[in-house]
């Protein structure tokens, strides 16, 4: 269930990963050397040279492949996911990528093949060391040409690996304003210590927690918590990508404007919100230990659209109610 780009492999670069294969080649002849002492030079150098080619050839194309078995599959990703890596990397371009990476990595497996079999027939030694020079150049040309794709590759692992890790359950996504007490109800709504995960454009990162074993609560500082027109384009796509995890939102309102903000901002953030994502929407008006009954009414009543629960996340008021609700509209719908 952990982030699908967590086993993609660190990726070598054409030099690196060439310098690995002479070493491996290397030792392979050393130890052949040794164990072929008093054979015919002729003999002996085909079987050394035609070693080497198959290690460098081996090095070289299980490399290549271990980055295409060890990163998933973007077509069976969730959607979730998979639009993160759209917003983050491109799909196409990963695509492409891997499929360059693919074919090198045939091409140089059955190169080296090829070029195998030539050395075991070599007339003299010369041409058997010929071949297993030809094999290199062939091998390094066909990195150099995949250069932009193991770069892009690279560069892409190092974005998506630190993605969170979200469970494929029915989630509750958290919206709202800073300190209007997002980050004290996930902790009071949900059981263990919420995890802390980096999300792409927010500085913040998402906070996930469980209720049970059967709902995930995400809490997203930085995310769902300021206007949208302050956003750029990019920033606008990881905000939507919100969309394909979440399938409810508790919107957290704080009446009592301790926050710093006042309640019509909270209200126009609700509007926003509630314009962006197509799933249905609880407001939770917190801090009511903060505010008086008459302001908590002129509220409810700006709210009829709204489901709406009063709580205090601080003092445990409403919280039962809150979870109860949450859990039969997430659970009944999912
Ligand atoms: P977030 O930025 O939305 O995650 O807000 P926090 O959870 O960090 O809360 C901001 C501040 O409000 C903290 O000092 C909380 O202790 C306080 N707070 C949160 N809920 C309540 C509440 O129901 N009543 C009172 N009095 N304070 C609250």
């Amino acid at each position: 269930d952990a982030n699908p780009f967590k086993k993609m492999p660190t990726i070598l670069t054409p030099e690196e990963l060439m310098d690995k294969a002479h070493r491996r080649s290397e030792k392979v002849a050393n130890e052949l050397r040794t164990t072929l002492i008093g054979i015919p030079r002729l003999p002996k150098s085909r079987t050394i040279e035609e070693q080497k080619i198959r290690t460098i050839s081996s090095v070289v194309s299980d490399n290549l492949l271990k980055i295409i078995d060890k990163t998933p599959s973007i077509d069976r990703l969730k959607p979730f996911y998979k639009e993160l890596v759209e917003v983050m990397v491109g799909i196409d371009e990963f695509k492409k990528s891997l499929g360059a990476v693919k074919w090198a990595s045939e091409l140089v497996k059955k190169l080296g093949n090829d070029y195998a079999k030539k050395a075991r027939k070599a007339k003299v030694p010369a041409e058997a060391s010929k071949y297993r020079k030809e094999f290199v150049g062939r091998t390094a040309s066909i990195l150099k040409q995949i250069y932009p794709n193991l770069a892009f590759l690279a560069v892409a692992r190092e974005k998506l690996k630190n993605l969170p890790t979200v469970k494929e359950l029915p989630t509750l996504v958290i919206a709202g304003y800073p300190n209007v007490g997002k980050s004290t109800l996930l902790r009071k709504l949900t059981t263990a210590e919420p995890e802390i995960n980096a999300y792409p454009f927010t500085t913040k990162g998402l906070n996930v927690g469980y209720i049970g074993e059967d709902i995930q609560v995400v809490d997203t500082p930085g995310v769902l918590d300021r206007p949208l027109y302050e956003r750029n384009d990019i920033e606008l796509q990881a905000v939507l990508a919100l969309n394909y995890l979440a399938n409810m939102i508790l919107f957290v309102l704080d009446p009592s404007e301790y926050c710093g903000y006042s309640i019509g901002e909270q209200l126009n953030l609700l509007k926003e919100v509630s314009d962006l994502f197509k799933v249905p929407i609880i407001v939770a008006i917190n801090k009511i230990d903060l505010t008086d009954e008459e302001k908590l009414r002129e509220i409810e009543e700006k709210l009829k659209d709204y489901k709406i629960i009063k709580i205090s996340a601080d003092k445990d008021i409403g919280l039962d109610e809150l979870k109860e609700t949450v859990v039969k509209e997430l659970i009944i719908k999912n």
